[in-house]
């Protein structure tokens, strides 16, 4: 076989540092708006957020930090985080986002695990960085985001990062970097075993920034404003804070306080038009709303994703406010994006209520990311629309094997195992039904515990509802319903179940429903299905007991379920 022709085009790298060096370059005087730490607002360019994310590569470079080695953050969304993403990978580290709302113990293993050098932290973590120090000893030093003036009182001998940036003179040329060398390192949020690393590469970041502008994906544009909700501590927030330069779209950065009223007054100072973020800030910011009376002014769009994003929810923001809603589904093994509820043409001509019913699921790929289901022989499945299976994906920002860890890759047949059970119908629209562990699995046939819980919360009277599997002895598991109720708000075991009777086929009736004060989430605000399984162990459905002559011990059978 002859040689191939090789194409005759530059090869010129993909790389973080060319993200905010065209921001600056072309998008020189769009802004960066951040609610700061400190109380106030601070606004700034891409130019000058180029400029200080050099000082602090060269900061690190001066600090002893080589290409490879991770430099960690526990920060907000701000301006100083941003440079931290750029200022870190610019000359080949790795920036290593922790999340803070983990336990200190977790956060302490991921810190060693991951062999964090420096760890730059909002002073807002400082009672957290004075419980991690002495567990981390590898860490040579803790750089407090702020300026002298707001060093706090600590324990832990600190730098303070804007002296390390004032030291520097900000001259300094980006090195050309192998796009295949690691940019960025996440953790999984762990809901069992110790967390798992995926350490990205420059290609997949930009491969994956570019994947998130498009316009049915997040849809970046120089003429929006986006206010990432999500943590910049959560899958690089989704990605975002790589698009908006790359698109050069004003970027609003809320810092800590994520409550409806704060979101609310942020979103109409800076005229955002974007959002994205997990449903649980929804609620909030909904219900803010609602009690005040008042009306987005500029806001067209939200990405809502993380958890399955309730219909009832959807229809809020789309019936009350006018603001579209993309469903997004991802993970952090995958950058995170993998689907977004996007409608094509011909979809865009059917009746409201079934283009509805398509814009209530998980959505389609984005080109770069291709899906399958499968069934327990490794089969692939039909895409009908009914048929359940295990969701595999693969793409250039999916990953191959997790940072640091020997058994070798998850891949199956060179597919990423996810985890999420789905289906998929003839338009290709993914529908989450489950994780893989969450799913109920009665009498053989499989019961979304999703849809139940979408059920659930659009009751006017939930706030929040999980759905779990209880033991039973004749159909193995059947679904319980634990919710909780909105403050003030009366509803009967009763009324919550006679609320699903026409809603959904009949053997997938939850058998039971009991109400709760709160539910358990994990540090990403997901529901703490594992945890409340646990909390249930023992419960019994009156159903369960009704069955003749087939008394069980539960706690034994739910033993056997582990
Ligand atoms: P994480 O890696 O922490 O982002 O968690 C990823 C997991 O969150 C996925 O595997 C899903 O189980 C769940 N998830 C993310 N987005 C959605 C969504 N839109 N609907 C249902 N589950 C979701």
């Amino acid at each position: 076989m002859s040689a191939p022709l090789l194409g005759q085009m530059m090869d010129v790298p993909l790389t973080l540092p060319s993200l905010i060096a065209h921001a600056a370059r072309h998008h020189g005087s769009a802004q960066i708006v951040s609610r700061r730490i400190e109380g106030d607002i601070h606004r700034y360019t891409y130019r000058e957020c180029e400029a200080r994310s050099k000082q602090l590569a060269q900061a690190l470079i001066a600090l002893g930090v080589a290409p490879g080695e991770r430099v960690g953050t526990l920060a907000w969304n701000g301006y100083r985080h941003l440079e931290a993403y750029f200022g870190v990978t610019g000359f080949g580290a790795v920036c290593h986002t922790i999340n803070p709302r983990l336990f200190p113990e977790q956060i302490a293993w991921i810190v060693n695990h991951a062999d964090d050098r420096y760890v730059l932290f909002d002073i807002t973590f400082a009672a957290l960085v004075d419980t991690l120090a002495p567990q981390c000893p590898n860490v040579r030093g803790w750089i407090a985001l702020c300026d002298e003036s707001h060093r706090p009182p600590m324990r832990t001998q600190v730098l303070c990062y804007e002296t390390l940036l004032a030291a520097q003179d900000g001259r300094y040329t980006w090195p050309e970097l192998d796009e295949r060398s690691a940019s960025n390192l996440c953790y999984t949020s762990g809901t069992t075993g110790n967390p798992k690393g995926a350490l990205y590469t420059h290609r997949s970041s930009v491969l994956h920034a570019y994947a998130a502008a498009l316009p049915d994906a997040m849809g970046f544009s120089a003429l929006d404003a986006i206010l990432p909700v999500v943590p910049m501590f959560h899958v690089n927030a989704w990605g975002i804070p790589h698009a908006a330069p790359l698109a050069g779209t004003k970027l609003v950065l809320p810092g800590k306080d994520l409550d409806g009223k704060s979101l609310y007054e942020l979103m109409e100072a800076e005229g955002v038009t974007a959002s994205a973020g997990v449903p649980t800030v929804w609620l909030g910011l909904l219900a803010y709303m609602r009690g005040a009376g008042v009306r987005f002014s500029t806001l067209n769009r939200t990405v809502i994703g993380g958890s399955a994003c309730p219909p009832a929810m959807l229809r809020a923001f789309e019936d009350e406010y006018g603001v579209q809603v993309i469903h997004a589904w991802g993970m952090t093994e995958m950058s995170p994006l993998g689907t977004l509820s996007k409608l094509n043409w011909a979809q865009s001509k059917r009746p409201r209520e079934a283009q509805r019913a398509l814009l209530e699921k998980q959505g389609r790929v984005i080109f770069g990311v291709d899906m399958k289901i499968v069934g327990e022989d490794g089969r692939e499945l039909p895409w009908d629309g009914v048929t359940f299976g295990d969701l595999h994906v693969r793409g250039p920002w999916v990953i191959d094997r997790y940072f640091r860890q020997e058994s070798g890759s998850p891949l199956v047949e060179g597919w990423f195992p996810t985890g999420d059970v789905a289906t998929i119908d003839p338009d290709g629209f993914l529908h989450i039904t489950d994780r893989s562990k969450d799913v109920i699995k009665s009498g053989g046939e499989w019961i979304s515990s999703i849809d139940l819980e979408n059920i659930a919360v659009a009751h006017p009277a939930i706030a929040e509802a999980a759905c779990i599997a209880c033991a039973h002895p004749r159909w193995t598991e059947r679904p319980l319903i634990v919710a909780v109720k909105r403050p003030g708000a009366a509803v009967t075991r009763e009324e919550l179940l006679a609320f699903f009777e026409g809603k959904v086929a009949k053997w997938w009736l939850p058998d039971d429903a009991v109400f709760v004060d709160e539910l358990p989430h994990t540090a990403t605000g997901k529901l703490q299905k594992l945890k409340l399984r646990e909390q249930f162990r023992a419960y019994v459905l009156p159903t369960a007991l009704a069955v003749e002559g087939c008394p069980f011990d539960p706690a034994q059978d739910a033993a056997k379920r582990g």
